[in-house]
């Protein structure tokens, strides 16, 4: 049989249910459970592509190279599943498909409405693909009441009346303001939320209370008692220091147990199982971060350094790397914006220097002057997908003397060393893009594989000579027509395509570690397993 797990979430936004979600995905496999994970998101977006990172965090990219809300990259760094875009659901997306229909004619004339088309399409949504897996957890997103999301809650009651509760369960996650003067938990926002999800037919049944301190018994019974629930089904999901204690934390208070127990699957053998699991997987990984060995300082030269959620990937691959390496990391982010006395002087106080993807010309020049920097005074250096292409700009003009060298995403002349490329061949298919199609059609997306020169620094960090890598860019280098300017740049290109068209990675002799990548290795990152370029940037941080 397989289980529906519907995680929504009340009282406010940001109380981290992508996260509560990604946990209890990791616990259920710690029991040997399959586990699907897919989101459903209220936004009329067909899907997070266009949306600013600024406003709205990171686009992850998936394996299938589908542009998805971060909260996926919760999900793969939580459980090491690869979603695709076919667990994502937006509300967009769901009006796009009803109304194309409509137009081929497939409701014969019928009125078309919330209930029962749009409803219909969600639960469709819901239960495909999850034939031949244990557990399908579904993340509702926003908060309840919303009116965006009411068509799926709507959807979600259906479910559970036709499946039945055997089948399906409702995790509501609360929050419980604590008033200092008093010294107080208070539970009425969450006995209000409750109610609302109750007057749309939806009974919880379990409720996870975020909250900065412990609940006692007496709140238990209140939150039971008003909500209409079993006491032992209140769950405290206490404020943690850092989310990978989460998992852990949420076994202790009895979440998975509860869960199975829900399902008739309570089982002692399997708790067993998950406690060992626990210990062997995330103890580790949590002693590292609790009482780290080492301590080393990395800086991220980056555009969006406000809203830290605009490089959430790079942040945990970063944090990864550290745990590897038994370390705690410390990002130090430098605005690009900032002035080159500024730079500098942050710059001086680091071990290690990483620019990230970006787009657009904004920054451009103080991430130059970083890459610059970093190489000069052998400075660990890592540049992901923008800078990569600014790492080749900075050495065509600094080394090869190249002085107007640019990429044409920020220029409109100049010797264009980055430049868009219109067809290449993968996987012995040729692939094209467009100049001028939509916005997101004109990117090379998703997982592509790319061949390592051996005897290179990237042959030392992958140990294979063969790997795949996602992407998320427009512009390439130009290899057909710079490649001696390259050389005269000292640029060694240790990675491309497999029809050798396209580089994927670059580094530089004679220099401790200075690496770029074209791809976003940040995308598969995990804690149980950190990506190597991120562990052996860090080991060379750490040795500086
Ligand atoms: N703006 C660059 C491009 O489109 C790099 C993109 C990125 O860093 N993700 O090619």
């Amino acid at each position: 049989m397989s289980y529906f797990i519907f995680v929504t979430g009340g009282v406010m936004s940001s109380l981290g249910k992508g996260i509560a979600a990604s946990s209890i995905g990791a616990l259920l496999q710690l029991r040997g459970y399959s586990i699907k994970m897919k989101k459903l998101d209220p936004y009329i977006n067909v899907d997070p592509g266009t949306m600013s990172p600024y406003k709205h965090g990171e686009v992850f990219v998936m394996e299938d190279g589908c542009e998805a809300d971060l909260d996926f990259g919760h999900y793969e760094r939580f459980t090491r599943i690869q979603c695709s875009g076919s667990d994502s659901l937006t509300t967009g997306r769901i009006y796009e498909k009803v109304l194309n229909k409509e137009r081929r004619g497939d409701y014969l004339g019928s009125d078309i409405q919330i209930i029962p088309h749009i409803t219909n399409e969600i639960k469709e949504f819901i239960k495909k693909e999850s034939e031949n897996i244990d557990f399908t957890i579904c993340e509702i997103g926003g908060t309840i009441g919303d009116i965006e999301g009411f068509p799926y809650i709507e959807a979600l009651r259906q479910l559970s009346l036709e499946l039945g509760k055997a089948q399906t369960m409702c995790i509501h996650l609360t929050y419980l303001p604590y008033i200092k003067v008093s010294d107080e938990l208070k539970t009425k926002p969450t006995q209000h939320s409750v109610k609302q999800l109750q007057s749309m037919g939806v009974q919880p049944d379990i409720i996870l209370c975020r909250s900065e301190k412990d609940i006692n018994d007496e709140i238990k019974s209140k939150i039971s008692m008003f909500c209409n629930i079993q006491k032992d089904n209140v769950i405290v999901a206490l404020d943690a220091s850092d989310i990978y204690l989460i998992p852990h934390q949420y076994h202790s208070s009895g979440l998975d147990k509860q869960i199975c127990k829900h399902f008739n699957l309570d089982d002692d053998l399997l708790e067993k199982r998950a406690e060992e699991a626990i210990k062997s997987q995330w103890d580790p990984i949590i002693k590292t971060i609790i009482s780290p060995k080492k301590n080393v300082k990395i800086a991220i030269v980056g555009k969006y350094v406000k809203l830290k959620d605009a490089y959430i990937s790079l942040n945990q691959a970063i944090i990864h790397g550290g745990i590897a390496n038994e370390a705690k990391v410390e990002i130090l982010w430098i605005d690009a914006e900032d002035n080159y006395e500024t730079l500098l002087d942050k710059m001086s106080k680091v071990s290690g220097i990483l620019v990230p993807g970006g787009f657009s010309s904004r920054g451009i020049d103080g991430k130059i002057f970083a890459i610059k920097y970093a190489r000069e005074n052998k400075i660990p250096f890592l540049g992901i997908c923008l800078g990569l292409q600014l790492s080749v700009i900075e050495a065509c003009r600094n080394v090869a003397n190249v002085k107007n060298a640019t990429s044409r995403e920020f220029s409109e002349s100049g010797e264009f060393v980055i430049d868009f490329m219109d067809s290449w061949e993968s996987n012995g298919v040729t692939e094209s893009r467009s100049e001028i199609g939509n916005k997101g059609a004109t990117m090379r997306l998703g997982s592509y594989p790319c061949k390592i020169a051996e005897n290179s620094l990237a042959f030392e960090i992958y140990g294979k000579t063969e790997i795949t890598e996602r992407h998320r860019h427009r512009y390439e280098v130009n290899i057909k027509k710079y490649e001696s300017v390259f050389q005269n740049a000292g640029i060694v290109i240790s990675g491309t395509s497999i029809d050798e068209r396209l580089v994927e990675i670059v580094e530089r002799k004679g220099h401790p570690f200075f690496i770029a990548t074209q791809a976003h290795p940040e995308f598969k990152s995990s804690p149980i397993l950190p990506h190597p370029l991120f562990s052996n940037f860090v080991k060379a941080s750490m040795e500086r």
